[in-house]
């Protein structure tokens, strides 16, 4: 019988802004997740697109990760250096016929997005790469909770026509290529599930188990992000930070201490996904 592959989480940032409090839940999760079952935690800089990216929140949202004690084991990987892999695994997918060219506009595809083929690239065109995808890749949470079935899409952009990597291309070839085993992450991408499971077994890779943590959203119910308005961590509050977390996401505090790292070290054999509430709520920003 063939050993289990050792747990591998990850964090995957995109560089559009400062680490924010919702941004925190999500790294605490899958930073403990990870330890807790002896595993190893990556961090991986989701830079795939420029024109949304600001300067210096690579650096910062780095520098935030180790004030508040989550420290990463390997390098940090970035998607903007990774373009041969990518490629690659378009080829691959296009050697096997699962891929078609696309001519699309927002305006002439249909409500879900899907092309279906139906549109006639001229020779020359610009043109989207999609893939065609059929199955059904329904899966189940590893975190607790009642969760609608996520469908799978008809078919989906992975280069567009302006030959920027779509994020779903980019974020299973990566998870693949790193030996990722579980992703625990904010529920705002549950959607994109079943189809990044769907791409892994394309590619051939066993997919990783998934986990969604419930997203933090503001009095208005909307989610937490620099779009709404939250507030850039402060980093010589981590302790603060940290127990906040903590407590919104139902854990057991540890005895706290006025060391980040400590206070990770100890809530890591306290770690439960059991109780992880189904919605979060912040006592103290509500
Ligand atoms: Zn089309």
């Amino acid at each position: 019988m063939s050993k289990a592959p050792e747990y591998r989480g990850r964090f995957a940032p995109s560089p559009t802004g400062p680490l924010h409090l919702g941004s925190l839940v999500a790294a605490v999760a899958s930073y403990l997740d990870a330890r807790h079952h002896g595993g190893r935690w990556l961090v991986r800089i989701e830079d795939l697109d420029p024109p949304r990216e600001v300067a210096g929140a690579s650096d910062g949202i780095l520098e935030s990760l180790r004030a508040h004690g989550l420290h990463w084991d390997e390098e940090v990987s970035y998607q903007s250096q990774r373009s041969d892999a990518y490629d690659a695994a378009l080829a691959q997918l296009d050697r096997s016929g699962l891929l078609f060219d696309c001519v699309c506009t927002r305006a002439t595809l249909g409500p879900g997005g899907s092309c279906g083929q139906r549109c006639h690239p001229e020779p020359g065109a610009a043109v989207a790469r999609r893939i065609a995808l059929t199955g059904d890749d329904h899966f189940i949470d590893l975190l607790p909770g009642e969760h609608a079935p996520e469908d799978l899409p008809d078919d989906v952009v992975l280069r567009r026509k302006d030959n920027l990597y779509a994020y779903a291309l980019a974020v299973v070839v990566d998870d693949g290529l790193q030996g990722i085993t579980h992703v625990i992450r904010g529920a705002d991408l549950r959607g994109q599930t079943p189809l990044q499971i769907s791409l892994h077994r394309c590619l051939g890779n066993p997919p990783p188990a998934f986990g969604h943590v419930p997203v933090l959203t503001n009095a208005e119910g909307q989610k937490l992000s620099k779009q709404t308005g939250a507030q850039a961590l402060d980093n010589a509050c981590a302790v603060d930070n940290l127990v906040r977390v903590l407590r919104m996401l139902g854990q057991t505090l540890p005895t706290v201490t006025d060391n980040a790292q400590a206070l990770l070290e100890a809530a890591t054999p306290l770690w439960d996904r059991r109780r992880i509430p189904q919605t979060l709520f912040d006592p103290v920003s509500s």
